[in-house]
This record gives C-alpha cells, structure tokens and sequence, in this order.
C-alpha cells in the first residue's frame, strides 16, 4: 500500500466564544479556520486530521505542511510510522511542530483503518477509561472561578485547574484559596500559571497553593527557565509540572530529566509532534519513575487522538478538557464527553475512531491546498 495524495482543506469556523486576552496567547476568540488533512491510498482507505485551533488558524501551519511533510510521505508505506517520524521532525526547522503532529495524527488514523483497530490497540492497551478535569479559562473574578469549579464540581468532572489572570500573585492567590474553600478539601485542584511569574513570585504562589493543599503547579516559570525550575522544585513540596510548551520535541525531555526540573513530563499531540512523539515520551518518563500528563489537544479531532494515546499509557492520571468547550469543540457530528462520573471512554472504532462533520467542511470551505 501506498500513500497517493496528501491535502488540506481548510475550513472556517466562525462565533468562537471570546475570552479574556492571556499574555501567551493573545486575544482569543472570534472566526479561525481549522485544517483537514487527508492521507489518501492506493487501496482506497483515508487517513485524517485536525490542524489549527481556535487560537491559531490552520493556514499558518498548512502552507509549510505541504510544501515540507508532504513529499516525504507520498509514495511511502503508510504503516512505516516511525521510518516516516524521523525525516518530519529533522525538517522541522522549515516547518512546524503542529504540522508534523497532524500527519502523525493521520498517519495513525490510517494505520488503525487499514488493519481494522483503534489506535490504542495498535499501541497496546492499558486502560478503558480515564478521570477528567476541567480547566479554566481566565476569568475577571475569584467569584467566577468559584461558580465554574463548583458547577463542574456538581457535573462530575474529577478535578479543576485554575488558569489565573496572573497579573499580581495576590490576586491569583485569592482566586485560588477561594476556590479551595468552595470545593472543599479533598476535592482535586491544579494550577497552572503559564509562565506568568518570575521566581521569587512563583515561589510565593506555590508556597501557599502547597499550603491548600492542590495537586500540582503547572508551568510557574518561563518554559525555557529550567534553572528557576530547579531551584523552586528544591524550595517548594507540592509536586511541579512543566515541559507542556517548552522548546523542542521528544528529544528536548532529557536535559529536563537529569537536571531533575520537573516532577512530571507533558505535552500533547499537536504541540509536540503527534501520537509518535507522546508514546516516545511517555515511555521516557516511566523509566524515571514519573508520570506523562497529556496537554489538551487544541481541536476536537486531537483531543480524541489523545484520548486514544492515553489508553495505551500507565504513566498518566487524567485526560484535560479546556474551557469554554465552544473554543475547543467544532467539526465532529459526535465529540468525545466524559459520563456522568467524570470519566473518559475508549472509542473503539478503528483509527482515530471519530465522525468526522465531512458535511459541515464542505459547507465552509475556504481552499484545498495539495
Ligand atoms: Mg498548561
């Protein structure tokens, strides 16, 4: 079997919920465009997925996705995942980590197809369920946060992370002790602070969040300060997590490891080069005896590749789902929810196992790049 054909069709996706701007991001909200990719076949069987988000239009990742993945894959066995993750990831320079992800991503969807598996049989399964957490979107008060968590509390959700406005430690602190007396003390609480803090101010955070007894502190410090990480892992008890966003690819975890400047790895298909990458890294982080907490996907198609990695993994605790959900869902006629218990299910359908809204991307096609 060979690859024949690789496209994107982009598509727009319009009346995105509209948040409060965060430093790393920008604003959010509005119109974006997400991406299909499509991986076509001798046989006639299709690959999919997702590129873009609704923070980051699929057209800034698609152009250099075509131009650079895309002969790399034509012609090529379908099944030779990790032959075909090597070149992607050394040509990142001239493209992006997201691009390599989505074709990872299909190419895994494809794999499942062809041989009539889910993906996370393919990889070999551990589990058949997982417990969700929310997390946050910023919002204007610690009232806000308190409604949210307790609202999701009351749904089931097995936990809540609190992404703060991050702008004075005294108020991320308020919001978090507020919403510690609303949820009451064994109920699982994070925070993660992305980036937002220089260290003496991480360290008065985490000392008091310690003090509240919250499960993990996520991404205090800028994600390139793996000295500041190190010194605030040696000042603070409560357990930290970072790596979701620092640079690099699989590769780049092991100056993290031996300088012991995380308590956990992280990282998600789309941002750190798809399901190839996330098994790669999970298995890296079991041999130190430490969990791999998988990032939010960015889009409904990778937050299901990544429910499907998660079933294959030991090493990890809970599946994330982002806030608001109309910044995060959009293009599947059947979205991945937990159940009334807060938990996350297998799909057991082969591939990716998605329904794919193949009407809707035709209803708002903007252009086809091959
Ligand atoms: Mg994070």
């Amino acid at each position: 079997m060979k690859i024949t054909d690789l496209t994107v069709t982009l598509f727009k996706w319009e009346g995105i919920p509209k948040g409060i701007a965060k430093r790393h991001t920008g604003a959010i909200g509005g119109d974006s465009q997400l991406g299909l990719l499509t991986l076509s076949t001798d046989e006639g069987v299709e690959g999919h997925a997702f590129l873009g988000s609704s923070g980051r239009s699929a057209e800034f990742d698609a152009g250099s996705l075509i131009r650079y993945l895309k002969p790399i894959v034509l012609g090529q066995n379908p099944l030779d995942r990790e032959r075909l993750f090597e070149p992607m990831i050394n040509i990142q320079r001239n493209t992006t980590m997201r691009a390599v992800g989505a074709v990872d991503v299909a190419l895994w969807d494809l794999g499942g197809k062809i041989v009539g598996l889910p993906i996370h049989r393919l990889l070999g399964s551990y589990r058949d369920s997982i417990p969700a957490y929310v997390s946050s979107p910023r919002l204007a008060s610690p009232e806000a946060y308190v409604a949210e968590a307790t609202e999701y509390q009351a749904k089931g959700l097995r936990g809540y992370k609190i992404h703060p406005p991050a702008v004075d430690v005294r108020e991320d602190i308020e919001v978090c002790t507020a919403v510690r007396k609303a949820v009451g003390h064994d109920y699982p609480l994070m925070l993660d602070s992305i980036w937002g803090y220089d260290y003496p101010q991480a360290l008065e955070v985490g000392k008091a969040i310690q003090e509240l007894g919250y499960y993990w502190y996520e991404d205090p410090l800028a994600g390139d300060d793996m000295l500041g990480y190190v010194k605030l892992k040696n000042h603070l008890d409560i357990p930290i997590m970072a790596t979701e966003h620092s640079p690099g690819g699989f590769t780049a975890y092991a100056p993290w490891l031996v300088s012991q400047a995380t308590d956990y790895l992280r990282g998600d298909v789309a941002v750190k080069g798809g399901i190839t990458a996330v098994m790669k890294t999970a298995h890296l982080a079991e041999a130190f005896h430490m969990n791999y907490e998988i990032h939010h996907g960015g889009n409904s198609l990778n937050n299901i590749a990544n429910l499907q990695a998660t079933m294959a993994i030991k090493n990890t605790e809970y599946f994330e789902i982002l806030l608001p959900g109309g910044a995060q869902k959009y293009g599947l006629i059947e979205e991945a929810e937990p159940d009334s218990d807060g938990m996350m299910h297998a799909i057991d359908e082969p591939g990716l196992g998605a329904k794919i809204d193949f009407e809707l991307i035709q209803n708002r096609k903007t252009a086809v790049l091959s």
